[in-house]
C-alpha cells in the first residue's frame, strides 16, 4: 500500500506555497511526472513523481474517480 494517496483532479497542499501566496494545487496530469496547477494563479508546473511525493504536505480535496 502506498504511503500517500493522490490522484488526478485532487487539490493538494505542498510544503512550500507558490510565490503568489496560494498553497492549493490541482493535479492535472499523472504519470512519471506530475503536473500540478496553482489554484490561485493558474500557473502549472511539471514535477518528477518522487519529488512531488516529497513536497506533498497533504491532499485537501479528493476528486471523484472510478475505481478500476
Ligand atoms: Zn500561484
Amino acid at each position: 500500500m502506498e504511503a500517500k494517496q493522490f490522484g488526478l483532479g485532487d487539490i493538494v497542499q505542498m510544503k512550500k506555497p507558490h510565490p503568489c501566496g496560494t498553497n492549493q494545487w490541482k493535479i492535472i496530469r499523472m504519470g512519471m511526472d506530475i503536473r500540478i496547477k496553482c489554484v490561485g494563479c493558474d500557473h502549472s508546473v511539471l514535477i518528477p513523481r518522487q519529488k512531488f511525493e516529497k513536497r506533498l504536505k497533504k491532499v485537501l480535496v479528493f476528486a471523484q474517480r472510478q475505481e478500476e
